[in-house]
């Protein structure tokens, strides 16, 4: 379904494949517990505590989530690089990357991860754990204004635009192709140092941001709809992929450790 490692959207879209488990107990917990994704995670405590424990309510912030369950427990999950959640049948049968499976009557709720750069978290508390609190806002909040967005690029000035807009810990959920839809929007070519952009170009960037992220949640989000064709990501992956705007041929190079596209004639 999706090609792309997962970001903001994509990890709303998991979220709620889970969330058909809401108000529902746990009846029976299936783990690989020597697998990487639960390093520094107790899973003896997990499966014991889990065990007829009730879903609650969850959480997404940037490409974390966090599952709330009865009896003080706590759930966070990082879908990594191919991290995948699904809902299965009541006898799914784990194959080898299904590391974690939760049984509920009427479903199995699955996380699949094949490179394990995910992880899986468990607290048990009355507060909510340590791990999930960073500080960083969600950018569909307001606390993701444009003051947060000056200083954030101020204080990596010396960075490529693009890069910056990929940091966790300050585009909380911005993934690769998100970003470059992003800059595409605002017109802002990607190699360009984030001292370099005009009050302008803030602005734009500001608005392009929010538009990509709120939009991606709404239409991603719920289902795995189609994003309109005037997007970006379309024409991306394609070897011969042109600008929507103008089909002017897409360059590509590696910025900030990730391939990325723009269009020479909108992104200058
Ligand atoms: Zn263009």
């Amino acid at each position: 379904m999706f090609r792309a490692m997962p970001e903001l959207a994509e990890v709303e879209y998991f979220r709620r494949q889970w969330d058909a488990g809401i108000g529902y107990r746990i009846l029976k917990v299936a783990l690989h517990s020597s697998k990487r994704v639960f390093r520094g995670t107790n899973t003896r405590a997990l499966r014991e505590e889990l065990v007829g424990a009730r879903m609650l309510i969850s959480e997404a912030r940037g490409k974390r989530m966090l599952f709330r369950f009865s009896n003080e427990n706590w759930l966070g999950l990082h879908l990594g690089m191919s991290g995948r959640m699904q809902t299965a049948v009541t006898d799914f049968r784990p194959q080898k990357h299904d590391h974690l499976v939760l049984y509920q009557r009427g479903r199995a709720l699955v996380f699949t991860d094949a490179r394990q750069f995910g992880r899986v978290q468990f607290h048990h508390g009355k507060d909510g754990p340590g791990w999930w609190e960073n500080g960083v806002p969600e950018i569909v909040s307001e606390k993701f204004d444009r003051r947060f967005l000056d200083r954030f690029l101020n204080r990596h000035r010396k960075a490529p635009v693009k890069a910056v807009i990929l940091m966790q810990s300050g585009f909380s959920g911005i993934g690769n192709w998100m970003g470059d839809e992003i800059l595409w929007r605002a017109r802002i070519l990607p190699s360009k140092r984030a001292g370099r952009l005009n009050a302008g170009a803030h602005d734009q960037l500001f608005r392009a941001t929010k538009f990509v992220a709120r939009e991606s949640l709404r239409i991603i989000g719920p289902d795995d709809s189609k994003l309109p064709r005037s997007w970006l990501i379309h024409e991306r992956w394609r070897d011969v992929g042109k600008c929507p705007r103008h089909r002017t041929l897409l360059r590509r190079a590696t910025i900030g450790g990730r391939t990325t596209a723009w269009c020479p004639t909108c992104q200058r």
